[in-house]
């Protein structure tokens, strides 16, 4: 049986939800405290990094002039403790990296280029102007702005950040996400399974797919296949979380109790199910600025509907770019078509830069989620997409 042909595709939905995301308020913190976060304004420079001419290399801080001079001594600049006075004719200052080029100084002879007897040093190359030197403000220039208001912060925002001279930045705060799986058939990592029982995948990755996005994942919760613990672990976690992803249960089986328990609890629905495969029964909805995603319980349509929904949205409650960018990329094989939904497809990358499907494709089938590069968006049609097709890559 075909689909009913009016549902939203993948694009449709998320513009839909998007739509629907109120940014969180940002918050002071310390620069420290800020690593995976996302700015909420522009840094500018206060000063000019580095905010003094130094050396590039240890040696010979010297004015400019041709080999073979013997220099005094006068002298030493040291990282943290300038020359205090100026360099004159004649002269040379022992100088390490880093160090603040001595006054009346043009260049530093490196160390292995010159002879050092005590007193004297001997230079055995020319020092033109400049010659190891690195200049105030070849880094950051004072004023300019250096990072912006939507970059995630990672190891070298904080370091030019704290460079810049910034001792608290304004960011977005980690959106609190709770994580609510569903069905009777559940149990605990690691425990024994019993006959129809199934071990909660879901739960844990998905906790970790929120982590990545830049969540703090505020609670996880598990509800079996009744109305009443349905709605009363939802209930719980839209008490706790900013954003809720539910998974399971938003099917149209008599024990699929999730939407009519957030119908219940006032969470109004956005959208239920998109063209795509796997994840047609995605379910999303809000609560005021509340997000709530409910996502098909088969591990590989919650990974894949995370990615495409949630994660746009988590990106968007911290102001950041919503989306991924996404590449193109030719097809390896032929790939079946759905007729009336977009399939995302798990590929690897060959060495030609084309793609292939990791494995099966079936929803439950996680084992070809390892060393999937990208989900390749095959776009629904009759037949197969031939191999050399060009499709566009989502980045997982
Ligand atoms: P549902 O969307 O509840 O109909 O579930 C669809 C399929 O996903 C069923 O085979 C479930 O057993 C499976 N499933 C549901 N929740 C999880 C979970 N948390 N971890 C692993 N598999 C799950
Ligand atoms: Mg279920």
């Amino acid at each position: 049986m075909r689909d009913v042909p009016q549902l939203p595709s993948i694009d449709e939905a998320r513009a839909t939800l998007l739509a629907a995301v109120q940014p969180l308020t940002p918050t002071n913190l310390p620069v420290n405290d800020t690593l995976g976060l996302v700015l909420a304004e522009d840094v500018r420079a206060a000063h000019d990094v580095p905010s003094f001419a130094n050396s590039a290399m240890d040696g010979f801080a010297v004015r400019a002039g041709q080999a073979g001079q013997r220099l005094r001594i006068a002298g030493e600049s040291r990282a943290g403790a300038p020359y205090a006075s100026t360099i004159l004719d004649g002269e040379a200052v022992r100088i390490s990296t880093g160090a603040a080029l001595p006054a009346g100084a043009d260049g530093v002879l490196q160390i292995e280029l010159v002879q050092d007897d005590e007193d004297a040093v001997t230079l055995r190359e020319a020092v033109a102007p400049g010659r190891n030197v690195r200049d105030a403000g070849t880094d950051l220039r004072a004023g300019a702005t250096v990072l912006t208001s939507g970059t995630r912060i990672g190891p070298a925002e904080l370091g030019i950040a704290i460079g810049a001279g910034r001792q608290g930045l304004l960011v977005a705060p980690r959106p609190r996400v709770a994580i609510v799986t569903t069905g009777d058939e559940l149990v605990e990592a690691g425990a024994p399974l019993r006959p129809g029982q199934i071990h909660d995948s879901n739960g844990p990755t998905l906790a970790a797919l929120a982590a990545r996005a830049g969540a703090e994942v505020v609670g996880r919760g598990h509800a079996v296949d009744d109305p009443e613990a349905t709605r009363a672990v939802i209930a719980e976690a839209l008490d706790v979380a900013d954003v809720l992803v539910l998974a399971g249960g938003v099917s149209v089986g008599p024990h699929d109790h999730v939407k009519r328990a957030l119908a219940d609890l006032g969470v109004d629905e956005l959208l239920w199910r998109i063209a795509l495969r796997p994840g047609k029964p995605t379910w999303l909805g809000h609560r005021g600025a509340q997000l709530v995603f409910g996502l098909p319980g088969n591990p590989v349509s919650a990974y894949v509907t995370f990615l495409l929904f949630a994660r746009p949205a988590l990106n968007a409650l911290q102001g950041a770019d919503a989306t991924v960018p996404r590449t193109r990329a030719m097809l390896a094989v032929d790939v079946p078509r759905h007729p009336d939904r977009d399939e995302c497809v798990r590929v690897r990358r060959r060495d030609d830069g084309s793609v292939e499907p990791t494995g099966p494709q079936a929803s439950h089938v996680l084992s070809s989620l390892l060393g999937a590069e990208a989900l390749a968006i095959v776009p629904r049609g009759e037949g197969d997409l031939p191999a050399g097709s060009e499709v566009t890559l989502e980045p997982v």
